[in-house]
């Protein structure tokens, strides 16, 4: 084709070339905006929190919110994680934006508890760079002191790949985290390759079961066997179990049968706003009944 052209890709040999197509362009045009305004962002107050209640499926009490980082760009509208973490990676700014999320998420729990809601964590995800960062633990330390939150009523939710990418070294970072009283997550469980003899040197609290396996439990024998397989393993490793992307009555009643201990997702709740969060927990204070998935989208 006439516009297909050749061109050198960035960082890579002189003799690796691409095909070049109009979309790229396209493309590349909306990651330099992207990436140099994600270098104004933090300066100019553009990140947002959501949280997304995890519940305890017995008693049906919020263990924790989750922090969902949103970005409300000035004139792409708000942008999902999932386009920006990668970018923000990739150019180093996750430290100074992770950091800056835990801080916000710790002082937001401290003040929910000042204002009696229900004791419950705050779960910040963590990314690989910062799991690798030096002065991780005394950034968190640092952040507990000033936003005087317990550090039980933090949790850090860290992939299993993350972990996996270097156990020997994993160790010793959850190690250091649990004697600060943290409680660990290892996020999308069940996509990382973990192996039991490295699951059981982990100090870890939580096991999440990744949403993928989650969506299809109730057709797919494969998904099925999987989720049942990771609450066994979780349950004999003295770990708790939660899903997550919980959607449907069918998926929670699934996974409440196979003794699944928690569950997250658009059937109790999606990420909401910080000022939501007390008129929801006063919503369902009580309630016997799983409230249905909140019609709006983030
Ligand atoms: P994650 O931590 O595994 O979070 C789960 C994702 O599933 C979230 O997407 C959440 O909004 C979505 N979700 C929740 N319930 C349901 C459901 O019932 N059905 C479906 N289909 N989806 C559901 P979100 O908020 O777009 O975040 C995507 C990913 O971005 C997160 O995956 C996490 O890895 C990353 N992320 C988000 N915030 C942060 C952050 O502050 N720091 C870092 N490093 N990563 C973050
Ligand atoms: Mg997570
Ligand atoms: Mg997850
Ligand atoms: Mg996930």
């Amino acid at each position: 084709k006439a516009d297909i052209a050749m061109y050198y890709a960035k960082g890579e040999g002189r003799n690796n070339f691409q095909f070049y197509t109009p979309q790229m362009d396209a493309n590349a045009d909306k990651r330099l905006l992207l990436e140099t305004s994600l270098r104004k962002a933090l300066d100019q107050h553009e990140f947002r929190i959501y949280y997304q209640p995890k519940v305890d499926i017995v008693s049906k009490q919020i263990t924790a919110m989750e922090a969902l980082l949103r970005w409300a760009h000035p004139t792409l509208g708000l942008v999902s994680p999932a386009e920006f973490i990668p970018l923000a990676e990739e150019t180093g700014l996750i430290i100074p934006i992770g950091e800056w999320v835990l801080r916000a998420a710790c002082i937001q729990n401290k003040e929910w508890q000042k204002q009696g809601l229900p004791r419950m964590r705050v779960a910040v995800n963590l990314s690989g760079y910062q799991f690798q960062q030096r002065n991780l633990l005394e950034m968190i330390r640092g952040i507990l002191e000033e936003s005087g939150l317990e550090a039980e009523l933090l949790e850090l939710e860290i992939t299993e790949s993350v972990i996996m990418q270097n156990p020997d070294f994993a160790v010793s970072v959850l190690n250091e985290l649990k004697d600060l009283g943290i409680h660990i997550s290892i996020d999308d469980f069940g996509t990382g390759y973990s192996s039991l003899a490295h699951l059981k040197r982990f100090s870890i609290n939580t096991l999440k079961i990744d949403k993928s396996f989650v969506r299809d439990v109730e057709v797919n024998s494969a998904d099925a066997a999987i989720t049942t397989a990771i609450i066994a393993m979780g349950n004999s490793l003295n770990l708790k179990v939660i899903a997550e992307g919980v959607e449907t009555e069918g998926q929670l009643n699934f996974l409440s049968e196979n003794n699944c201990d928690e569950v997250q997702g658009f059937l109790v709740s999606t990420p909401m706003p910080a000022g939501e969060v007390a008129a929801f927990l006063r919503e369902r204070c009580g309630a016997d009944s799983w409230p249905i998935g909140r019609e709006t989208a983030d």
